[in-house]
């Protein structure tokens, strides 16, 4: 049995331990779910981009969205999340554009599962235009004040690895995405950071919150990738956070498919199951070609991504049509339930939430099809 396999089947055997009734009662208590955080750092799961020589998991880009997909099958979005957090968003950009003493002081938590990595990108009024960021970090003496706000930022409540953007410079040749830079930085290492919790209708298990930033000093050696680059080495992040969620999405789509179908198959209504009924048939069936079909997409970015290639559209694309075929399935699941879709205890609204976020964050859908207009169709731009 290779590598790959035996971690699926692992992955397959501790879902009996994490059961729906664990997520149902992790989401209505705002609570995180330490517990299978704690079973999946044991696993690897949390070290799945880390290279070896860190002792890591390292594996493909493509073997790693597979995974993500499988977990969100048995578990839903929040298991989902909290390994893209761990991969996406701690391990790919610490090892693509992290200095070897970055590397040295934040590889070991994404091991033991106590980085509960995020990115703090959104501001109130930068959401879906992010050069238009305004927290900013100023030069003063070894290294930066950063002031600002942020909102949205899953985990940061419980982060010990933020990666933070910031404006370093005004644009000088009118080119919105110059003077954007990262930060690398535990928040617990410098004060004026504070978190003030949202309470939201998706991944509530995780929780999401505004962060304030008030005159934070963080010394030059938290600058992630090079000063005034960010914009690049962001769109690099963006593409993987694209193909994770869309991974998510499908994931717990499918877990939302496999509840409905064999639901139709058992529910008797008019003395046979309504799963004979093709206006009950149909939207199934058909949730399950769209979300085949979206996966296509997303693994082929995935692979380009392994290979070196850009695969912009695709993340784009990938997050697009699995948005709105999760969706669908989602929307069809709470049909196929009838009334025991509204009681929280069967888990469908929970999925049902969760997935509609897709089609808002990480890119919202209109986002990602002026991504397609602009730069692949190269209509004139709309913004
Ligand atoms: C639960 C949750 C978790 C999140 N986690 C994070 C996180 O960890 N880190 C982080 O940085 N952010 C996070 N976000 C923020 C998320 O990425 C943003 O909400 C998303 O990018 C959209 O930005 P916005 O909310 O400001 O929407 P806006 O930019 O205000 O847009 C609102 C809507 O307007 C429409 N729209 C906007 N511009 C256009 C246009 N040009 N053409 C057509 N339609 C348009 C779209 O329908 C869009 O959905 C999270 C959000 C949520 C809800």
């Amino acid at each position: 049995m290779s590598e790959f396999s035996l971690i699926e089947e692992t992955v397959r055997e501790t879902a009996k331990r994490f059961t729906e009734r664990y997520w149902i009662e992790k989401d209505k208590a705002a609570q995180f779910p330490k517990e299978f955080l704690d079973e999946a750092a044991r696993l690897g799961l949390t070290s799945l981009l880390v290279p070896a020589e860190y002792n890591g998991v390292n594996i493909k880009v493509g073997d790693y969205v597979g995974l993500v997909r499988l977990v969100s099958s048995l578990h839903g979005v929040a298991a989902g999340d909290l390994l893209m957090a761990y991969n996406t968003f701690g391990a790919h950009p610490l090892f693509t554009l992290g200095s070897n003493e970055q590397k040295r002081k934040f590889a070991e938590r994404l091991i033991t599962g106590e980085a509960n990595p995020c990115v703090a990108v959104t501001e109130p009024a930068a959401g879906s235009d992010t050069l238009s960021v305004s927290t900013v970090a100023e030069r003063s003496g070894d290294g930066y004040t950063i002031r600002g706000r942020k909102i949205w930022i899953t985990m940061s409540h419980i982060t010990r690895q933020m990666i933070l953007v910031a404006r370093t410079s005004s644009p000088q040749s009118g080119r919105r995405s110059e003077g954007l830079t990262l930060f690398l930085i535990d928040p617990h290492e410098h004060s004026g950071i504070r978190t003030s919790r949202i309470d939201d209708i998706a991944l509530r298990a995780l929780g999401s919150c505004e962060v304030f930033f008030e005159d934070v000093h963080v010394p030059r050696e938290a600058v992630l990738g090079e000063e005034g680059k960010g914009w690049r080495a962001l769109t690099g992040i963006f593409n993987l956070e694209r193909l994770s969620t869309a991974s998510i999405s499908l994931g717990t789509a499918e877990l939302l498919l496999n509840k409905a179908v064999e639901h139709a198959k058992t529910r008797v209504v008019f003395g046979r199951p309504i799963g004979a009924n093709q206006a009950v048939q149909f939207p199934l069936a058909e949730g399950k070609v769209w979300l085949e079909a979206a996966w296509r997409l997303v693994r082929d970015g995935a692979e380009k991504m392994d290979r070196g290639e850009e695969c912009a559209f695709e993340a784009n694309g990938g997050a697009l049509l699995a948005a709105k075929s999760s969706n669908m399935v989602a929307d069809a699941a709470m049909q196929v339930f009838g009334g025991m879709a509204f009681a929280q205890d069967t888990g469908i609204e929970l999925h049902w939430r969760n997935l509609r976020l897709f089609r808002v964050g990480p890119v919202p859908e209109e986002l990602a099809l002026s991504y397609v207009a602009h730069n692949i169709l190269k209509l004139p731009r709309s913004f």
